[in-house]
């Protein structure tokens, strides 16, 4: 068996490690790659969502590379994603590929459903070390977000500009590098000390930015073109609210706790939907705009790929949040088409504003 699966945001870290430990011999499509994302779009229909295209464009490179099984998770609430599977399927058997196909339901998944669903991996492994590698996996999945929420703190706190990047930049070769978790742990940590030691500005005092939105747009830095990034170079403190450790939070973990938490951001979001579940993470991406604007954010960017019907469900509301706490809001809508540098003037032109507000507020 030889193994590919799709990339989404910085989880590819843990999956790697994970297969690595287990000794599956898997493919993986490269974290960044235009010609993937070609692929993706020249064999969708024209109206999916972009994390359609990107999925489907790197299980054609991992096919093209002698992958003959597919891992993928789908099904996330009322959207199209679940259906993303059985079309991604007939898709390519019409363009010729034979492969088989392991799909994680992840709207109920649990320990067990992981267990039995990567059973196939799992072959000739003792189950001891199949479950403590489970276990590693997703420890590394929220210890890697927690170094990539760092690195927003720090990034427009900076001295010199650009410290972060490099040390983000090493992190994610060294990452790339390591076989087993015990590699992964150690590119961890020493990207956390030089975090730690990146000489910052004591004085300053950034914007704070919320970022909500469709997930895999979030989490995926090639799809939201580095969202956090850029706007941590503009000066401005990131805060990304859906990331997959967020996601593992709400429906996995939560999930095994015998008493469930009440779950704040979709009791804000009441206020406006009157619904528990609006399709994908719409619903997060309404109650999360407004704890943040109530926390003092100085404003909020919802991030969308075109024809997302959950975020599109969303934005109206957002409208209402914003004149309701004063909160500046602006909706950023992604598609194959987007361009770049009109991407940076807007980002540009909405943090200078939030800059502007936030000195004559405080000079009043
Ligand atoms: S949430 Fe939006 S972008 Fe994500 S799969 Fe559903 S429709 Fe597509």
């Amino acid at each position: 068996m030889k193994l590919t699966f799709p990339h989404m945001g910085n989880v590819y870290i843990s999956v790697k490690a994970l297969l690595d430990t287990i000794g599956t011999d898997y493919y993986m499509p490269p974290p960044w790659s235009r010609d993937n994302m070609q692929r993706g779009i020249n064999n969708s229909p024209e109206f999916m969502c972009l994390p359609f295209k990107k999925i489907l464009g790197d299980f054609i490179d991992g096919l093209e590379h002698g992958a003959d099984t597919i891992l993928f998770g789908e099904s996330c609430g009322r959207c199209r994603m679940n259906y993303y599977g059985d079309l991604q399927t007939k898709i390519l058997r019409d363009m010729g590929y034979r492969f088989d196909y392991i799909h994680l339901n992840l709207s109920s998944l649990t320990y067990g459903e992981i267990m039995s669903k990567l059973g196939p991996l799992f072959k000739g492994t003792g189950k001891a070390l199949a479950v403590s590698a489970v276990t590693s996996a997703v420890r590394t999945i929220f210890a890697v977000d927690g170094l990539y929420r760092a690195a927003c703190f720090v990034r427009c706190r900076e001295s010199v500009k650009g410290s972060t990047d490099s040390i983000m930049l090493e992190f994610e070769e060294q990452a790339g590098r390591a076989r087993g978790f015990a590699e992964t742990r150690l590119a961890l940590s020493e990207a956390r000390v030089k975090l730690s030691r990146v000489a910052t500005d004591a004085r300053a005092d950034p914007v704070k930015i919320g970022i909500v939105g469709e997930i895999f747009m979030l989490s995926d830095m090639f799809s939201n073109l580095e969202i956090e990034k850029k706007l941590g170079g503009m000066g401005a403190f990131a805060v990304n609210t859906m990331s997959v450790s967020e996601w593992m939070k709400k429906h996995f973990i939560r999930a095994m706790l015998p008493v469930k938490p009440r779950d704040k951001a979709v009791a804000a979001a009441q206020k406006y939907m009157r619904a528990k579940d609006i399709g994908g993470h719409g619903i997060y991406t309404v109650g999360n705009a407004e704890l943040m604007c109530r926390s003092g954010f100085d404003g909020i960017i919802q991030v969308y790929p075109f024809t997302c019907m959950p975020e599109i469900t969303a934005q109206p509301a957002l409208g209402e949040i914003s004149e309701k706490n004063g909160t500046p809001v602006m909706t950023l809508i992604l598609d194959e088409m987007t361009s770049e540098t009109g991407y940076v003037t807007r980002l540009e032109a909405f943090t200078d504003m939030l800059k502007m507000k936030k000195e004559k507020s405080s000079a009043s």
